[in-house]
């Protein structure tokens, strides 16, 4: 790889309206994952009312009821273009209120449905609980197996159907706080409800969706060049399993 010329496109939806604590250092990293590696990135945030354009990675934060509102609506606007760019294998990351909205609907508390655009099968239902700590849960495609980060939601999400969990949960809640599942995966459409932010607590997982963009990209299975990740992992292993 390191004689090519490889390059990345990456869309931001919505930074203005779901960007909770601070799911911007989740684009800073996969940015800077790439540029660490000589991959250029071509970059572009998505405001409500522009036209989403076709990208590698498509990334979206999370937020309150108030804001997922608006996004919802604008998200609404793109459902089939973004239907197939999911199909074309592009890579989604959604974070909390933004992983909400890839399924069915979001019903918050006393509030009208939030139609979400059906990227995965699932749907979420707000419950009387706020979910509010860390979180770790352990995947069966990375290595390392486990996910950490911060959860802070009263949304309950159920999965349906080909729609899978990313991870199962060892510590904290997850998805519904019932079944143990964290987080869902269907195709190359991730959504998790771990905030901190995510991924730079994730080296591993980061790089693993890079690969995922850059095999849609390019048609073949790119490795990437090992970084030194002792300072991400030091961080990612003092996490794990640490109680509320
Ligand atoms: N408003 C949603 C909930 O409370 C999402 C919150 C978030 O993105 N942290 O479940």
């Amino acid at each position: 790889m390191e004689n090519r010329e490889l390059k990345i496109s990456i869309a931001h939806l919505y930074p203005e309206l779901l960007n909770l604590y601070g799911d911007i250092g989740n684009i800073i990293t996969l940015k800077k994952r790439c540029e660490w590696r000589g991959i250029e990135v071509e970059f572009e945030e998505i405001h409500s009312g522009d036209t989403i354009k076709e990208h590698d990675i498509y990334f979206i934060g999370g937020g309150q009821d108030k804001q997922q509102e608006e996004v919802a609506d604008e998200l609404f606007k793109n459902k089939w273009f973004l239907h197939k760019e999911r199909d074309c294998g592009a890579v989604f990351l959604g974070i909390c209120g933004g992983y909400q909205l890839f399924g069915h609907y979001y019903q918050p508390h006393d509030k009208e449905k939030l139609k979400g655009i059906s990227l995965m099968d699932a749907y979420t239902i707000a419950g009387d609980t706020r979910f509010i700590g860390n979180v770790t849960a352990k995947t069966d495609f990375l290595t390392p197996d486990t996910l950490v980060g911060f959860e802070n939601h009263s949304g309950l999400t159920y999965l349906q159907g080909e729609t899978k969990p990313l991870a199962k949960v060892t510590t904290g809640n997850g998805n519904n706080g019932q079944d143990k599942t964290e987080g869902a995966r269907y195709k190359n459409v991730f959504g998790t409800y771990l905030h901190g932010s995510f991924l730079p607590k994730n080296p591993h997982f980061t790089d693993y969706l890079i690969e995922l963009a850059l095999e849609k990209r390019y048609g073949e299975k790119i490795p990437l060049k090992l970084l030194d990740d002792k300072l991400e992992m030091t961080t990612h292993n003092s996490l794990i399993n640490k109680p509320y």
